[in-house]
């Protein structure tokens, strides 16, 4: 999609930290962590909001989601994490392509109420 910066960095024209990669998803740091440890996890299709996805979409968020887990070691998961996906305006959502935040460490930027 024109104008996404994750659909470049997917694409290899915009430089991110990769941390893994296959046919479904890239998982690259985030450029802003709000805790000790923070990546996303960027499905390659691209879609805004859960709401738009297809069942095909939807099958690769679940790859992602199951990834997520197997990476435990090399995203330094093992004390526990946090999954987090904004969706829309009021959550704050800042990059139109579905992406999944993996938030670990001592350093989150918040806790649910
Ligand atoms: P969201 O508010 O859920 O849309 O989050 C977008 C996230 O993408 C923010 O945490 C940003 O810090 C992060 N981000 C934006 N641009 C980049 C980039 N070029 N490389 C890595 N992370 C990025
Ligand atoms: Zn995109």
């Amino acid at each position: 999609m024109e104008n996404c910066i994750f659909c470049k960095i997917i694409a290899g024209e915009i430089p991110a930290t990769k941390m893994y990669e296959d046919d479904d998803m890239i998982i690259i740091r985030d450029i802003e962590p709000k805790a000790k440890n923070h990546f996303l996890c960027i499905p390659k299709t691209h879609f805004k909001l859960l709401a738009d996805m297809t069942e095909k979409e939807a099958e690769q968020v679940k790859r992602c989601l199951k990834k997520i887990p197997e990476l435990k070691e090399l995203l330094q998961l093992e004390n526990g994490y946090r999954l987090v996906i904004n969706q829309g305006d009021d959550a704050g959502q800042t990059v139109f392509h579905l992406h999944i935040h993996i938030l670990s460490g001592q350093k989150m930027g918040w806790q649910p109420a």
